[in-house]
């Protein structure tokens, strides 16, 4: 039963994301199309169910994000993730969603991951290796690095599109700064009680903020305060 669950499928991964369109989470094409090339299975730990609508322990205190999640974001900042557009991925994780907006981006743009956690890194990179993604990765389109996501990836900015996969107190200025005019942001915000809100950068440079819906994700916080949590 359990490797009925654990072990990547393309066949499960489908059935996933046509049970998230049926709930009405994914609504655009672009997202079926990308949710289906990058299969879910290929990053969780072996023994983990991949593809049950949950968020799941990938250990260091931190989760992969459930599939409604992922969508949801995808959701958002999919006019953000065209062709040849760049994209920074915060709390990069298990790289799941860094695969998915390297290949919405493809290689005329650019998808960096940044995550704290050298061991997550490790295990983004092996995860993606065995993606569609893993091109993108060879060839330096997509690419992860361990840092403070708080301070953002100034060598790539500004960004078309920022997301950040982990709750901040606040929006962090140097994310705010590292947006591109008319670019999009989409972050948790709280602490006990989150909101994922929709940052858009207009092209004046001033920010209108919107909360999309109440979540609840890992803190974004110094790699200490995380591991002794
Ligand atoms: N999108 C990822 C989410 C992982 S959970 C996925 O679905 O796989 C949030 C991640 O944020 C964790 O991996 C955690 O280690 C990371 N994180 C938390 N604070 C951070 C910080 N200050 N800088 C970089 N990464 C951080």
């Amino acid at each position: 039963m359990e490797s009925f669950w654990s072990c990547g499928s393309v066949d499960k991964n489908k059935a996933m994301v046509k049970n998230l369109q049926n709930y009405g989470v994914i609504k655009s094409r672009k997202v079926v199309e990308i949710m289906e090339k990058i299969d879910r299975g290929l990053f969780v730990q072996s023994g983990t169910p991949a593809y049950i609508d949950s968020p799941m322990q990938i250990g260091y205190n931190a989760t992969i994000s459930a599939p409604h999640m992922h969508a949801t974001c995808l959701e958002l900042l999919v006019d953000h993730l065209q062709p040849g557009m760049r994209v920074l991925d915060v709390g990069s994780g298990t790289g799941y969603l860094t695969a998915c907006f390297a290949m919405m981006v493809g290689p005329q743009g650019r998808a960096v991951g940044v995550e704290h956690i050298p061991e997550l890194i490790a295990f983004s990179i092996e995860n993606i290796s065995k993606s569609a993604a893993s091109t993108l990765l060879k060839e330096g389109y997509l690419s992860v690095h361990v840092s403070d996501g708080r301070l953002g990836w100034a060598d790539l900015a500004p960004y078309d599109a920022i997301h950040v996969g982990a709750a901040a107190p606040d929006i962090p200025e140097p994310l705010l700064s590292q947006l591109k005019p008319g670019g999009r942001m989409v972050i948790p915000v709280g602490t006990l009680f989150q909101d994922l809100k929709v940052v858009d950068k207009k092209l004046d440079g001033s920010v209108n903020i919107q909360s999309e819906t109440s979540v609840r994700y890992v803190p974004l916080t110094s790699r200490d305060a995380q591991l002794r949590s």
